[in-house]
This record gives C-alpha cells, structure tokens and sequence, in this order.
C-alpha cells in the first residue's frame, strides 16, 4: 500500500476530539473542516499557568539523500507514548511545495507513522506558507516602490539585500534582472521557506515580537553605509497583518489520533530548521512528552534547535533521539553510493558488517553533538524490512558503549505506535534523569570565534577559512552591532564536512565560510559555506511528474 492508501484506510477522529484530549476547548479552536484547525489566540493566557511537559528532541545522523526517518520516527515515538498511557503530542515543521514537488517528496511521514491528512498537510494546508511569501513580497515592493518615488532614504539600489521569494523550486529566478529597461539591476529569488519572513514565524514569540522582528528586517544599506530596515519603508505593520493568522498553530492527528502540531518550515540546511516556537510552547502546556523534529543531522537542524531555537523560547529539551538507519551508516563505511531515484547498492541495503562498523564513528559524532549541550542521549535504530536483527542490535549495544544513555530498535514505519513501544519507554526513562542543558557558546563571542566553536566540536573540523567576502561581511556585522547574534550555519546535510562527498566522521578538515548574511529579524547570522543554493532546483524526473487527480474520484494520487 501507498502512504497515501494506508493513510485512507484509517479512520481519523474529529478535530475537535483531538483538541479535547490537550484539554483544549473547541471554542479555542478556528477549525478547517473537520480535521485540521488553527489554536486561537485566546488559549495561550488561559494555559500559562500549566506545568510545562518533557521537550524531546528528535535529530539524526548524516543522512543519505533519501531521508533515515526523523519524521516517521517522532510521529511513531509520540504514538507510542500515548500506548504506554502518556499524554503526547508531536511538533512537526510544515512540508515545503519545493520537495514536495521536487526530489523528495512530501513531509508527512510515512508507512504507519504519518500525521494526517497528508494531501492537504503537504500542499496549501491553512495557508501559512502562502502568507509568508505574500508578506516577504510585500517588503519587496514597497523597498521598489521607495526607490521609485524618488528615494528619500538615500538607499543605494546595489546594496539592497532583500530578494524576492517563490514558493516553489524554480532555478530560472536564483539570478534576475529586476526593473524596467532604463533602469535594470540584479535581483535574486528564494524558495519560500529560505525566506528570513519564514524563520521570523518560526522564532516569533508572540504577535508583539512578530511585529518587532519584521520591523528590524534589514533590507539593504544607504549610499553613505548605514543600515535601512524593513520598518523605515513602513511596511512591517502590513507584512505582519498578512502573517496574523499564520502565526496561530495548526493542530492535526497522527494516523492513531495522537495530537500534532504541523506549523512553519524553515528549511535546515539554510535556515534554522525547526518549527515554531508557538507550537512548541502551546503543546508543552497541554502534553506530558512533547515530541519534536529538527531538520537533518545533529550537526544541522539540533545544534541550532539548542543555540538559536531553544535560546530565543527559553525552553529547555529533556532528551534528544538520534535516529540511525543501518543502510545510513553503511553509506559512512563505504558500502556503495545512494543516489535518489537509483536502485541502493547492495552494500547498503544487504548485510555488510564491515562497513557498519567502520560508519558507526558518524553516529558517534552526533551522539556527542547532542551531549555537548548536556542533553541525554536515546538512540533510535529505524529498522526497515529486510535489515538483519543481529545488525540493528549490535548498534543499540555499540551507541550505548559510545555514550548514548538508551538505545532502541523501532519498527514504527511498519507498526505504528506498537512499534516504538521500547523506545518510548527509553525515553521516558531518559527524560525522567534531568539535564545540564547548556548553549554551546556565548552570543557574547566574537562572531568567528562562534563558527569556529560549531566548526570544530559540532563537525570535528580543524578549523574555518574566510574568504574575502566573509571577511567584509565579518566586519560589517560587527560595525552595525549584529556581532551579538547567535549563528545559523548553511552546509550541505549530507556529510559533517562541508563537502557532501565526504562520509563517515571526517577530521582535519577546514571549513570555508564564502559569506555571512544578517538576518536582523530572525535574530542571527547566516554563515553559508560553498554551495548551498537558496532557491533549488527540479530534478530531471520530479516527484510531481507522478501526482495527479484521479478523475473519477477527484481524488489526488501520487503523492508520497
Ligand atoms: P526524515 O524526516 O529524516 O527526512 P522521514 O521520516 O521523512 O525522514 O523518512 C524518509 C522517507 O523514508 C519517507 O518516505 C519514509 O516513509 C521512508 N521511511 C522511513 N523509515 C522507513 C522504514 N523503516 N521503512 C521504510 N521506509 C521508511
Ligand atoms: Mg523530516
């Protein structure tokens, strides 16, 4: 069966039913249709006084480019809270149009442990995505529209550095020429949720803060260097109309009725890579176990879910999950190349001892990841069908050797929440020992003493390289006084290095920093290594080639 079969063949509970069991009122509740709806703002108050519940936090090691499983395993681990008699919800980022359409397909999980309903989750769903681009656009035009009448800002057009952004991956925008003949300059788009109004969303605490972020967007520099921000154009007042309600968390199901929160996307690889701090806030006060998944590898989505995400809320995780996959590490250890849309070689997917062996030292390095923030560790071997027993249990005894304090097989995909029983029994145990959770370096810090810091003990790099252009953008952040904020790393997931091609636990290496960029509203520092595309592009076979609706039953097939 498809995912989309499997997730048909369920019943789903009423929106209103799902609220209920967080103790959430449907009167609290701006529902769409009967299995989706947006948390009004009223309940937030009403709540604050509840106790917080566990924050576990769900990362993975390098990934190969098909996914090991973060997702599939937070719904499966949520769902098997709720097995064992905990009340549990999962916070989820909202799938991006471009994978979905693109290489990867949708974002919802898949197999047993999906959060429904998929179609709608993985398209429109309430709207926010499209909000967001409508509110980053505006600021587009309205910096135009300041030139055009006659400029009293003195912006100097070349060091504007606001682009425009698109909701879907379309390589023809990345350069652009902007403007009409007489006047041409160029311009460049970003997929929406690279977009710095995307991670905005993510990080706003609340309307005001939502406000004030979009008003310090800077948006370019004057003729005579000083910075120009989104609320001297007088735009940020509308840009936050257009995001009001996108700023409200959505609430689904998982395919057993545990609730979900699916809400935001930056993507993790250029932006921040988790999902809303509103979601997480909201679902703590309501559940026990808060489940919630940081985009790729600990060295991505979890160091900035602990040094920009966790920094900004306040909140603090009680376990993170690393999840492996026997076909991952062997990807580490040498044993054949996967390419997406490729047959895997049998080195990966057949029993290969020596190679696991030699990648376990990529899951050793993410274990240490996640410790160095002083959270516990509970690994997570994702098993799929035809991996061999003996394999997945040597794992769990070597992650423990390695300093991981719990480790599971869970067969979640195939099983649902019966699956990852033993994991949330790990985890509950993991969760109950309290931790030292600790930021790895002080804003305080001189910005390239911060990357270093990330380079070095989060990758295992020698060091970090400038070139010339980060060395200006160095400086020009520290002169505006942006040197104080935390930094947001742009790598490739597909390796610990900055060079995708390089697999296992790398070491001696130096990482290039090509530039850095000020995102004064999110409130950090893009620091972009070589390579990392801002608006991707199409394969040559998409993922959409094969969606299309059903035309007897209106139906949408092909969605994965
Ligand atoms: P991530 O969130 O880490 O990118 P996902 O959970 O989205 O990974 O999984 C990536 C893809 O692999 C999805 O299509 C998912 O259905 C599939 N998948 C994950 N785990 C399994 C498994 N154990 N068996 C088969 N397919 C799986
Ligand atoms: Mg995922």
């Amino acid at each position: 069966m498809t995912d989309l079969e499997i997730a048909r063949s369920v019943p789903h509970k009423h929106i209103f039913e799902i609220a209920q069991s967080l103790g959430i009122h449907s009167d609290d509740l701006i529902p769409f249709g009967r299995y989706k709806a947006k948390i009004g703002p009223t309940l937030g108050e009403r709540i604050q006084n509840r106790p917080l519940g566990r924050y576990i936090l769900v990362t993975a090691i390098n990934p190969t480019p098909l996914g090991e499983g973060k997702t599939t395993t937070s719904i499966g681990l949520s769902m098997g809270l709720c097995r064992l008699g905990h009340r549990a919800a999962v916070t989820l980022r909202q799938p991006s149009l471009g994978p979905v359409f693109g290489i990867k397909g949708g974002g919802t999980g898949g197999g047993r442990a999906q959060v429904h309903p998929m179609e709608d989750i993985n398209l429109h769903f309430t709207g926010d995505a499209h909000a967001v681009s409508a509110s980053h656009n505006l600021l587009s035009a309205f910096v135009e529209n300041h030139l055009f009448h006659g400029n009293t800002l003195k912006v100097d057009p070349k060091g504007i550095r606001w682009p425009r952004t698109l909701g879907v991956s379309d390589r023809a925008l990345r350069d652009i020429l902007l403007g009409e003949e007489t006047g041409r300059r160029p311009g460049k788009f970003v997929i929406t949720e690279a977009s710095e109004v995307m991670a905005v969303l993510a990080l706003a605490t609340d309307h005001a803060d939502l406000r004030q972020r979009l008003g310090r967007i800077l948006v370019g520099l004057t003729e005579g260097g000083q910075m120009v921000r989104a609320e001297e154009f007088s735009c940020a007042g509308s840009m936050a109309v257009l995001l009001k309600d996108a700023l409200l968390p959505n609430l689904v199901q998982t395919l057993e009725g545990t609730p979900a929160f699916v809400h935001a996307g930056p993507f993790g690889n250029i932006a921040h890579g988790n999902c809303s701090i509103v979601s997480d806030r909201l679902a703590l006060r309501c559940a026990d176990y808060v489940v919630t998944e940081a985009g790729f590898g600990s060295d991505l989505g979890a160091e900035k879910f602990f040094n920009i995400k966790c920094r900004t809320s306040g909140l603090r995780p009680d376990a993170g999950v690393v999840v492996a996959t026997l076909r991952a590490l062997k990807l580490h250890g040498g044993g054949g190349i996967v390419k997406s849309g490729a047959p895997l070689p049998p080195g990966v997917t057949g029993p290969n001892p020596a190679a696991l062996a030699r990648g376990f030292a990529n899951l050793e390095q993410h274990i240490a990841n996640v410790r160095a923030h002083g959270v516990p560790v509970v690994v997570a071997v994702n098993a799929f069908k035809d991996d061999s027993a003996e394999e997945l249990n040597w794992v769990c005894e070597r992650a423990l050797a390695a300093g991981a304090s719990a480790a599971a097989v869970s067969t979640h995909w195939s099983d649902g929440g019966r699956g990852a029983e033993e994991l949330a029994r790990a985890v509950v145990k993991v969760a109950a020992q309290g931790t030292q959770f600790n930021h790895l370096y002080e804003v305080t810090s001189p910005i390239k003493k911060k990357i270093e810091t990330i380079a070095t003990t989060i990758y295992g790099a020698a060091g970090v390289s400038f070139s010339p252009q980060a060395e200006r953008d160095v400086e020009l952040a520290t002169r505006l006084g942006f040197d104080r904020l935390p930094i947001c790393m742009a790598k490739t997931p597909l390796s610990l290095s900055h060079d995708p091609t390089v697999k296992g636990r790398p070491s001696g290496f130096t990482v290039p920093i090509q530039e850095l960029r000020i995102l004064a509203g999110a409130g950090f520092l893009t620091a972009v290594c070589s390579g990392i595309q801002l608006m991707p592009g199409l394969p040559k076979k998409p993922a959409g080639e094969r969606i299309d609706v059903d035309p007897q039953s209106g139906q949408i097939v092909g969605l994965q």
